[in-house]
């Protein structure tokens, strides 16, 4: 895939970006966690409401550029009514198509839509954009209230 900005900003994004899913804060949540990417200024606040093991409703709110707010609408979209376990799982395969350098279709298991977001992986300093809501999931599941991005996390929640 070509470097190419027209790229990176597919169709998919700039929908999510204009519109996204899921943007307001849950009232009744069970898990909530905040996640800030100090290297972009993405600033997220993500609920979840969580019920043995199966995330029941997600919903997100803050600011930040193009990338890391359609990746969170696209996330919250992808992982509602999944289980803990499944948007692991889709977090594990974006992570290794983002770093990894696979192809889409040479990932096991779900994807969900997320290789929207495969223009990423040529511009090294907006992953951490692409996965700043990902973080902040496993943080708010974890029963953490902050995440950062990868450099700035004490912890390396995503690498168990
Ligand atoms: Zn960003």
């Amino acid at each position: 895939m070509k470097a190419d900005l027209k790229e990176l900003y597919q169709e998919i994004i700039l929908d999510h970006n204009k519109n996204p899913r899921n943007f307001k804060k849950l009232d009744r949540h069970t898990h909530k966690a905040e996640g800030y990417n100090p290297l972009c200024g993405d600033h997220y606040t993500l609920y979840l409401k969580v019920e043995n093991d199966k995330i029941l409703d997600v919903s997100f709110e803050g600011a930040g550029c193009a990338i890391s707010k359609s990746s969170a609408s696209l996330m919250t979209s992808c992982i509602k009514g999944k289980s803990r376990a499944e948007a692991e799982e889709i977090f594990r395969n974006f992570h290794l198509m983002l770093t990894g350098n696979l192809e889409p279709g040479d990932l096991p298991g779900s994807m969900c839509k997320m290789e929207a977001l495969q223009g990423v992986k040529a511009f090294p300093t907006r992953i951490k954009c692409a996965t700043l809501v990902w973080h902040t999931m496993k943080s708010a599941l974890d029963g953490k209230q902050e995440a950062g991005t990868e450099q700035g996390a004490a912890h390396p929640a995503h690498n168990r």
